[in-house]
């Protein structure tokens, strides 16, 4: 019996005993959690850095303010979210009373990714713990400053039999797969997501998928400068480019080209200055084979902003390709870094005819004013979520389920619709006795039917 077993074990037990059902408990433990993160701030915020070379201000807002948001934010709704849901009871079933009770699934995994260390992997931990499961969390070996002192802020919070870290990379990951969790989380490529599932039916456990893939942004003529331009830049460049839902590349018309690429280039130089390997706002690449799979997606005779790098400081520096087209090296997979490759387009309907062939994105974002081009593009492609007039920033509205469709993606969180996803809504009928329709049993006779296709 391995380690990963005997922990599988004491979690099952603890479950099985009733010790995650208590709302309180399990609010106590994710605000422990908020607590310990309270107090390793300085060594996480180390970490970070060591890994991925993120400013104090991004790494606060978009890893640690975000998950103690969702911490606060589950504690004051849980027992509001967790109560049995009320549904009504239709006419064959009459009279009874209806409702779906929303009850944990039991041992969970949860595997993340190194890109937004604390967020990626934390988010989905509390809020599976709240939900009433217990977790084994295993981060990214990609980020191993980080990864170790998560399990240092969770070791400390709660017991290890609701919550447990497990550092490592793919043999653990394979191991722990193995094991016959309940319900399966993961955040990563497209690729390892099709292991992770096919190593899931093994024990037919449910299965999140957080995925990626190349997320288009579509800017009109019409798209208000420079503000679009500023949000594309400051999307797309936010931790090196190594966002899952960061625009992975614009579709321009035509006739706007030129004036987009001159104000991208205004605002990569008023965020970063005129020497970005010096901004202290602009991040590293992980790791060298991210750094040297980049590199090599720079195309020199396409580059009309940056292009420089360097591999010693694993530094590329916000880099512009145009005019690119759907055949180039750059356009073949999910990017991840910082090159944004710029494609013009002279018909709309051309362009919702390609990326409806296209897999189906984790976002899309859509520059213009015209409330008639936002729906036509809104109701033709699919996607998991987005912007419009912006990009990113639907992650940060806690009130829209976050998630990706088809190879992108399945499952949505933040908030309830993550409490419900790490959740079996089970539906129960509370039937009266003291009636009883003879009508549904045998023997059945023409009188009865006819009484039965009345009521359907
Ligand atoms: P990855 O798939 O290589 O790794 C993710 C996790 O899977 C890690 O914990 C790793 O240890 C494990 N893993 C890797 N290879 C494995 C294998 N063969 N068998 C079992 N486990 C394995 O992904 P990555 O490079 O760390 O992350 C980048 C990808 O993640 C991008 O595609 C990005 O878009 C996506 N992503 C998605 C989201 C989202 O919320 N949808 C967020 C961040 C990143």
């Amino acid at each position: 019996m391995n380690n990963y077993q005997a922990l599988f074990d004491r979690q099952y037990n603890y479950f099985f005993n009733g010790n995650t059902r208590d709302i309180k408990g399990r609010i106590d433990a994710i605000r422990s959690i908020g607590n310990e993160l309270n107090r390793f701030e300085k060594q996480i915020n180390e970490a970070i850095f060591l890994d991925l070379r993120k400013s104090g201000f991004e790494l606060f807002t978009t890893e640690i303010a975000s998950v103690q948001h969702e911490i606060k934010w589950i504690s004051s709704q849980l027992r509001k979210w967790t109560r049995p849901i009320k549904v009504r009871t239709n006419l064959v079933n009459l009279p009874g009373r209806s409702r779906i009770i929303i009850e944990p699934y039991g041992n969970t995994l949860i595997i993340g990714t190194w890109n937004y260390p604390f967020l990626l992997n934390l988010k989905p931990a509390v809020t599976a713990i709240a939900a009433g499961n217990p977790v084994i969390i295993k981060p990214s070996e990609h980020s191993p400053h980080s990864s170790e002192i998560m399990a240092k802020v969770i070791s400390a919070a709660i017991p290890e039999e609701r919550g447990s870290v497990v550092l490592g990379g793919i043999p653990e990951v394979t191991e722990l797969l193995r094991l016959p969790f309940e319900k399966i989380f993961f955040t990563g490529s497209t690729n390892v997501g099709k292991l992770v599932m096919k190593a899931a039916a093994e024990n037919l456990a449910s299965v999140s998928l957080e995925l990626g893939g190349k997320s288009p942004a579509i800017v009109f003529p019409d798209a208000v400068q420079p503000v679009s331009a500023r949000r594309i830049v400051w999307g797309k460049f936010l931790n090196a480019g190594q966002t899952c839902i960061a625009p992975d590349y614009i579709l321009v018309h035509e006739s706007v080209a030129q004036n987009l690429i001159d104000n991208l280039a205004l605002q990569i130089l008023s965020m970063f200055g005129p020497d970005v390997s010096k901004s202290d706002a602009f991040g590293r690449i992980v790791d060298q084979r991210h750094f040297e799979r980049l590199a090599a997606l720079i195309d020199p005779a396409k580059t009309v902003i940056g292009g420089t790098h360097s591999l010693k400081d694993l530094f590329i520096s916000p880099t512009v390709l145009y005019p690119v087209s759907f055949s180039d090296p750059v356009m073949q997979e999910e990017i991840f870094g910082p090159i944004l490759p710029v494609i013009p387009y002279s018909d709309i309907d051309d362009v919702i005819r390609q990326l409806k062939s296209l897999p189906k994105p984790l976002a899309l974002y859509v520059f213009t004013k015209s409330v008639k081009d936002q729906d036509k593009v809104f109701s033709s492609v699919s996607f998991g979520g987005g912007c419009i007039n912006d990009a990113v920033m639907h992650i940060a509205n806690p009130y829209l389920p976050f998630g990706g469709v088809g190879p992108s993606g399945n499952g949505r969180y933040h908030g309830r619709s993550g409490i419900l996803e790490f959740s079996n809504q089970k539906s129960v009928m509370n039937k009266a006795t003291w009636i009883d329709p003879f009508i549904r049993y045998p023997p059945f006779t023409a009188f009865k039917e006819k009484i039965l296709r009345k009521l359907l």
